[in-house]
């Protein structure tokens, strides 16, 4: 069998380090065609000896110098050619290849899936931003080039594997679970103080800074909500959420005849990422089977937006659809880097976000220039809302959110 060629653009991520190593255990069946990343050049040159792409490219054109001095060095006239800046992870995105995995955090992941899915590659998403971001722009551009996005997010994974168990018109909805986050017994006081530290520290995942802390917030399962109704093509309706502290139902899908479809398993990024790498097969992995015996019970509960209105807000901006969604993300990702910065406490993540929904009211998304001028529009509202407030009291700063329960 001719081995699948993989790109892999955020590569030196953890869920970039995930793939690699669903890679690495199966050499025989996947092969890697590109690779790309932001800075970190001295992870990148350690992938590209281990696994010989045929292109690197950085986003960051100081990193990718670097990176070529040192490949040069090691490799001579056999090292790849290095790329770099936007339009070199649009080029190594494009790259011929049998699949890309989108792994770059945030926003700066959107124009690289756009190439991958423009080029006619299949795309395996992590990058739920990007989704978030562009809907039906990037489904519809999907469709008309006749690529699949398949999800590499657990709870997606979970939705996609327990679809096959039904037919499209008898579901009724979709349950995405939720771990709670660190802080899911805290109460509102508590929120106040929490640190950087405390929130890049997830009881069951280990995951990168951003996503890690959008799960202490549930705004990483707000993302999610919506990224299921793009993947999904659900009304916002069939899309609910469940907190499940112990991350060992993935998600669940509720059938019209009140059968309820679960995932299971280990929380642990390859399994998802390896279903969608060689779906309908699936590979052997070392991942051990959740020690249910041991865990003796699986507990549920609902979600409290009082505490955690960031879903409240994502739910909004699910439904009133257009440029929202677009205008959540920004908002999110300038608050959470603010967060970590120590310019803004943790309570004032949903504040920030709410103030620029509030400033940005939704309008039609017809192409990606909208997008990107919205896009731009509401990091600089976030980013003014966020230097107003630091050195005020903490949690004073902004409005406050507008709680809509989910
Ligand atoms: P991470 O911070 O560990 O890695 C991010 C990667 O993106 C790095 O390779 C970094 O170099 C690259 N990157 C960052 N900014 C860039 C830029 N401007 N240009 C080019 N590359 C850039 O993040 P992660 O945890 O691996 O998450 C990656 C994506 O996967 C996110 O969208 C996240 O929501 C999603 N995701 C992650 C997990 C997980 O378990 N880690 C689970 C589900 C979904
Ligand atoms: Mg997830």
């Amino acid at each position: 069998m001719k081995p699948k060629r993989i790109s892999i653009l955020g590569a030196t991520g953890s869920i970039g380090a995930s793939t690699l190593a669903v890679v690495a255990a199966h050499p025989e069946r996947y092969r890697v065609s590109a690779l790309a990343a932001g800075t970190n050049h001295a992870a990148m040159a350690e992938l590209a000896l281990r696994f010989h792409p045929e292109i690197v490219a950085m986003g960051d054109p100081t990193a990718a110098e670097r990176l070529r001095e040192t490949l040069q060095k090691i490799l001579g006239t056999r090292a790849p050619e290095v790329l770099e800046g936007e339009s070199g992870l649009a080029t190594a995105a494009a790259f011929s290849t049998d699949l890309v995995v989108s792994a770059i955090v945030g926003g700066a992941g959107l124009l690289p899936t756009f190439a991958a899915v423009r080029a006619g590659h299949d795309v395996a998403l992590a990058n739920k931003e990007s989704l978030v971001m562009a809907g039906n722009l990037l489904t519809d551009e999907a469709s008309r080039r006749g690529v699949r996005i398949l999800p590499v997010d657990s709870e997606h994974s979970a939705i996609f594997q327990c679809l096959a168990a039904g037919r499209r018109e008898d579901l009724d909805h979709v349950l995405l679970t939720a771990s709670g986050g660190p802080f899911r017994t805290l109460g509102a006081r508590e929120l106040e103080m929490v640190t950087p530290e405390q929130a890049r520290n997830h009881p069951n995942w280990d995951m990168g800074a951003k996503i890690t802390v959008d799960s202490a917030t549930l705004m990483n399962k707000g993302l999610e909500v919506i990224e299921a109704r793009w993947l999904f093509d659900l009304e916002p309706e069939q899309v609910r959420v469940l907190v499940h502290p112990q991350s060992i139902v993935h998600s669940m899908v509720v059938y019209r005849d009140g059968s309820v479809i679960a995932q299971l398993g280990t929380p642990d990024m390859r399994p998802p990422i390896a279903c969608a790498m060689s779906w309908p097969e699936r590979l052997p992995l070392d991942v051990p089977v959740p020690d249910f015996a041991r865990l003796g019970a699986l507990t549920f509960e609902n979600p409290d937006t009082e505490r955690f209105p960031c879903l409240a807000l994502a739910f909004r901006a699910m439904r009133e659809g257009g440029t929202l969604p677009a205008v959540l993300n920004a908002a999110n990702e300038v608050a959470v880097d603010a967060f970590l910065n120590r310019h803004i406490p943790f309570t004032g993540i949903p504040r920030v976000v709410a103030a620029t929904l509030d400033a940005h009211p939704a309008q039609s998304l017809d192409s990606l220039e909208t997008l990107l001028e919205v896009d731009r529009a509401a990091r600089q509202t976030a980013l003014a809302l966020t230097r107003k407030s630091a050195g005020k009291p903490a949690g004073k700063s902004v409005a406050e959110p507008t709680q809509r329960r989910a």
